[in-house]
């Protein structure tokens, strides 16, 4: 059996080699010692660790495992996903929405880490603490997809009012920046709130993803990350304005195990 652990800030991702077939779980990064009890569990398994907290893993696991850098992990990782999907570009980008944003620039089976963001999960799950209260993922996600952001977000058409803009109209000119506009009387949903919290950090990520692709020559990115997981809306948002800043987003299946693959792969 073959093991590979992706032990994120936020999540710790497994993908478990079995006869042939992959199997694929994860658990919240705060439940690092049950998944080291576990890996002691799995006798005689090949194991290779990645990820910021592998170390931590590591020593709470007490066995002999293989170590990979992170970066090549999620990209090996990404790469196999994406062939399997029966869609490899020779070089593409690849956004890893994870707690943080980290950029990549994959050409030949190599990667070369070309940026990241702050803003990223961690910014759609503290802020919508902050705004809401609310701190499940799945909640959050679940309210965000039934909000509005026309009375939260300015667009550029809301400052050129019908005059005809020199940018796309829709280009969000400032995320939350219509709020100082409401009347003091007027009361934002928690539905409204977070689906402009997606909206910022999907619009965010898809932002700078264009710019490191065009830097890069390369117009295709590929967005994995948990960030993703039954989060439509933010797909939905990464999607639009990839498209809108004029790149071409791709999603694969399973891309938040993209690291734990490639941990794997590597054994
Ligand atoms: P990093 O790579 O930055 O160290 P990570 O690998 O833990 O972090 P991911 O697992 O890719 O990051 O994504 C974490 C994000 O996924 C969270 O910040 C949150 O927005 C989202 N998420 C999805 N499912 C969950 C969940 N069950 N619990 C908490 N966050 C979740
Ligand atoms: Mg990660």
């Amino acid at each position: 059996m073959k093991i590979g652990v992706d032990a994120g800030g936020t999540l710790v991702k497994v993908a478990c080699e079995k006869g042939g077939a992959i199997e694929y779980f994860k658990r919240p990064s705060s439940e690092l010692r049950a998944v080291a009890d576990w890996l002691r569990e799995q006798e005689g398994a090949a194991v290779c660790l990645t990820g910021g907290r592998a170390a931590a893993l590591k020593s709470l696991a007490g066995i002999p495992v293989a170590e990979t850098v992170e970066f090549e992990a999620t990209c090996r990782g990404a790469s196999r996903l994406l062939s399997d999907a029966g869609a490899e570009p020779d070089s593409f980008l690849l956004t890893n929405v994870g707690t943080g944003t980290s950029i990549h620039h994959v050409a030949n089976g190599r990667q070369r880490r070309v940026g990241g963001t702050g803003v990223g999960g961690g910014t759609i799950i503290g802020l919508a603490r902050l705004l809401t209260g609310q701190t499940d993922f799945d909640a959050v996600v679940r309210l965000a997809a039934q909000g509005r952001r026309d009375r939260i977000d300015l667009t550029v058409n809301h400052i050129y009012e019908g005059a005809e803009p020199p940018i796309p109209g829709d280009l969000t000119a400032s995320n939350f920046g219509r709020v100082l506009s409401l009347a003091s009387s007027e009361r934002l949903s928690e539905e409204d709130l977070l689906a402009s919290v997606i909206g910022l950090v999907g619009e965010t990520a898809a932002t700078v993803s264009v710019l490191a692709a065009s830097s890069c020559g390369v117009s295709s990115i590929l967005f994995v990350g948990s960030s993703f997981i039954r989060n439509d809306l933010l797909r939905d948002v990464v999607k639009r304005y990839t498209v809108l800043r004029g790149g071409s987003p791709l999603f694969v299946e399973g891309g938040e195990y993209s690291g734990a693959l490639g941990a794997l792969l590597s054994l």
